[in-house]
């Protein structure tokens, strides 16, 4: 089958990337597939080429609305108009057209969350899939033991689909996240696509501080003379605020905070900001990043340790889409080793927690009942994480079904869910154990990042700061300091904001 005349004839480009001809042989052949390739190495073209092939109609399952719209708009511009997003905030007389036109659709994007909405779940057995897709396969893994856990239901709403064949994608995952998102997507005897998680253009930097007001000064550094765009990560909201300001006291100009504290609007705003050149620094949490589409991020400053390998190398992979030279630098200090193991300590739910709230339940056994997490779950002062995971649980062991509470014998039920607790903590604070272990490693950075994936480390020029860097390249040149900004389109930005409003936002 001749793929490079359906690539030049579809896509325009000339030739495949690394990786993607290998994976649409095998997506063609009707097997299951893992397919690892690193941010921007295309991962979207190794589903829609074979949809121009006959391959369709195919099911992707998207983990941020924003990244499905994203995609959606990618395809329209290509002329594609037989694409269909499906998410919780369509509609409900929008999604009703949609449903009833299923089948005259090519790719239909939808969240791990609908997929759980029987009236949906009806309509789409009716359509006989080529193909379903998991973009940001990863996300099993990540979220979807606690945070998100529609995600876990996956492999069920596969085999209820006919089990198609499935196309897992992601940028990065260890070893052990690859075998769990093959476990839970009953993956059959899948065909692996492994390509480094390396990304050659990005030199990277540790940096240690003993105290935070060095740390703190040398953050407002970077943020004034690194050649943006650039992203500034934080693990707390105000300490990202104040930077930002510091920065724009200081008189840099195009600085914003971003945060899951702003409403969405200023969000949305933001991130189309940043995207169209408006905004050239955004001081940031981890909310900000997935499904945000920029090539020409310049660097990525980590203020504070993500808990994580994983979390880093999404990070860090922001930068440098564009194969240009891109940096990223790590800024820690000792004090900072605490503030993973707290975050994971509130991920979870703590024993007596879990105990109240099954006491509660044992009384109401055989009543209908409405769980919320804005009642019961504040009430018990549970992060929305930790309640997720409890209601998860309880679903999965029927003592939550159709919304009536079955009767369970209560300690058993309350030592499993500790030892389910018990093992998470595990997982995440190993995680973390090893993640520090690269902050103070003594050797190639790069090397460290990629022994964790079984990959050997390549021989490059701007490596690492114990390789030897030419920080240089990465500072603003002479003059053309600041890039001019241009001033704010407001009906520009009022109407993109309108337009996703009307599609929802996540
Ligand atoms: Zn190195």
């Amino acid at each position: 089958m001749n793929l490079t005349r359906t690539l030049i004839d579809k896509f325009g480009y000339e030739e495949f990337r690394m990786g993607q001809e290998e994976i649409i042989r095998d997506v063609l052949e009707g097997k299951d597939v893992f397919a690892m390739l690193p941010t921007g190495a295309g991962k979207s073209l190794c589903y829609q080429l074979p949809a121009y092939l006959g391959h369709s109609p195919v099911l992707i399952v998207s983990p941020l609305v924003s990244l499905m719209e994203d995609q959606v708009q990618q395809l329209k511009t290509k002329g594609e108009k037989r694409v269909l997003a499906l998410n919780s905030f369509l509609d409900f007389e929008k999604r009703l057209t949609a449903l009833q036109n299923l089948s005259s659709y090519t790719f239909i994007f939808a969240s791990p969350e609908i997929l759980q909405n029987n009236n949906v779940k009806r309509t789409l057995k009716k359509v006989r899939f080529s193909l379903m897709v998991v973009d940001e396969a990863h996300c099993i893994s990540q979220w979807g033991h606690d945070f998100r856990t529609d995600y876990l239901k996956l492999g069920d709403v596969r085999a209820e689909l006919g089990q198609p064949p499935l196309l897992a994608l992601t940028a990065t995952a260890t070893e052990d996240v690859r075998k769990d998102i093959i476990a839970q997507l009953n993956m059959v005897d899948p065909t692996l696509h492994i390509h480094s998680v390396d990304r050659p253009n990005i030199a990277i930097k540790l940096e240690r501080h003993a105290t935070l007001d060095s740390k703190m000064n040398s953050v407002l550094e970077y943020g004034k003379t690194l050649q943006g765009p650039g992203i500034i990560y934080f693990s707390s909201r105000a300490i990202a605020e104040q930077v930002s300001i510091k920065l724009s006291e200081s008189g840099v100009q195009g600085v914003a905070a971003y945060h899951a504290g702003l409403d969405s609007e200023s969000r949305l705003l933001i991130q189309q900001q940043f995207i169209n050149d408006e905004l050239s620094l955004i001081c940031s949490t981890n909310a900000f990043g997935m499904g945000i589409n920029k090539s020409n991020v310049r660097y990525v400053v980590h203020f504070h340790p993500p808990s994580n390998t994983e979390s880093y190398l999404q990070e860090i992979g922001r930068a440098g889409r564009d194969q240009e030279p891109a940096i990223a630098i790590q800024l820690f200090t000792e004090a900072d080793e605490r503030l993973p193991i707290s975050f994971i300590e509130t991920e979870l739910p703590e024993r007596q927690q879990i105990s109240m709230l099954l006491e509660e339940l044992r009384v109401r056994a055989g009543e209908h009942i409405s769980l919320d997490y804005e009642k019961e779950g504040i009430r018990y002062k549970l992060s929305e994480t930790a309640w997720r995971f409890i209601i998860h649980h309880l679903h999965q062991k029927g003592i939550l079904l159709n919304g009536i509470v079955n009767t369970f014998h209560y300690q058993s039920l309350l030592e499993d869910l500790s030892n389910e607790v018990e093992r998470l903590r595990k997982r995440k604070l190993l995680k973390w154990i090893d993640f520090k272990k690269w902050l103070y490693d003594n050797q190639c950075r790069r090397k460290g990042l990629l022994e964790r994936f079984d990959e050997d480390v390549p021989k490059i020029d701007q490596c690492c700061d114990y390789c030897g860097l030419i920080e240089e390249v990465y500072m603003k040149q002479g003059d053309s300091t600041l890039k001019e900004v241009t001033a704010i389109d407001w009906d520009k930005e009022l109407q993109f904001m309108l337009r996703v409003e009307e599609k929802g936002e996540e």
